[in-house]
């Protein structure tokens, strides 16, 4: 039916995730009917179901789509149709669409890290950013920062593997993207000193205090962005803010993956300050 949002969020430990109240929210405010139902493969009523099971049973009950967490994002992509461009660039679904008979997957972490970007830090310079973190997250980030101007993008993570595949990865889904890992903060600051640095590490969350980059390195001509939003103000944002720079936290990227999410399930535009408006109430 037209008038009606029937979805749900597979992952594990999901009970503390904004998602489920910003698209029933929205959902009302828009007159659907809605359900949209925390789908924790943790949960004992679920704990003898496969990943298989679970998206054939949401796919047989009805439902318009699925918003997919940790830690099924990459797990998922076999048992889907068809994966749209975002998806198969960054080889991760966070989103299905049930869409006449086919299970279609989206990335809309990667659009919702770059709308986030896009409004929060409009104007930046971005001849050269770098990334902390080149994880599942990290991915989806580094493809949308070349999709926001960023001329160069270096890439640090403590696993020198990661660093250099997701160079290589962006190099080639985006060639007009200067890549390259890197493996020493220091001395890149000290010979190409960045315009920008975003954090996709989980360093910061409330369970990992600190910063995946020494404090000596921020000064006040550098944007700084976090994708970790449990806490909001995560040290890194805390630090960047205190010494005067222009921050995004990561709360952006969480409320705008959900808007392309439930413009994908409904085909109706959402609006993000009402979303934004859930998520910082929850
Ligand atoms: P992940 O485990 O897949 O990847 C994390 C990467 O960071 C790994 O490659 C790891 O080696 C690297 N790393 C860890 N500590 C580091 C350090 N000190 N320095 C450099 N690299 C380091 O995790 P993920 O799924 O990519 O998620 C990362 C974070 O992003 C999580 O905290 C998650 O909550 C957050 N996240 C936010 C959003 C959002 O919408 N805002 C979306 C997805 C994930």
């Amino acid at each position: 039916r037209e008038d009606c949002l029937l979805a749900g969020l597979i992952g594990q430990g999901i009970a503390l995730s904004r998602t489920p109240l910003m698209q029933m929210q929205e959902a009302r405010a828009q007159g659907l009917f809605t359900t949209y139902k925390k789908l924790d493969m943790d949960a004992p009523e679920r704990r003898d179901m496969t990943l298989a099971q679970m998206v054939q049973s949401a796919e047989a009950a009805g439902f318009d789509g699925l918003n997919i967490t940790y830690p099924y994002k990459i797990d998922v992509i076999p048992l889907l149709d068809e994966l749209s461009e975002n998806a198969r660039a960054v080889g991760a679904v966070n989103t299905v669409v049930f869409q006449n008979g086919k299970r279609i997957g989206h990335n809309t972490d990667m659009w919702g890290f770059a709308e986030s970007f896009r409004r929060g830090l409009a104007g930046a310079e971005t001849d050269h950013a770098v990334l902390l973190g080149a994880g599942g997250a990290g991915v989806a980030v580094a493809h949308a920062l070349a999709d926001c101007g960023v001329k160069k993008l270096s890439i640090f993570d403590t696993d020198p593997a990661r660093a250099e595949g997701l160079a290589k990865l962006v190099a080639s889904n985006r060639p007009d993207a200067q890549t390259q890992a890197v493996s020493d903060l220091a001395e890149l600051f000290a010979e190409d000193k960045p315009n920008g640095v975003v954090n996709a590490t989980p360093m910061g969350m409330a369970k990992l205090p600190g910063m995946a980059i020494d404090e000596t390195l921020i000064d006040e001509s550098l944007w700084v962005a976090d994708i970790v939003y449990f806490p909001l103000e995560t040290q890194l944002i805390a630090t960047a803010r205190a010494k005067g720079c222009r921050v995004l936290p990561g709360s952006g990227m969480a409320v705008f993956q959900a808007v392309r999410a439930f413009e994908l399930f409904t085909g109706r535009p959402a609006d993000p300050v009402r979303m934004k408006a859930t998520f910082d109430a929850f």
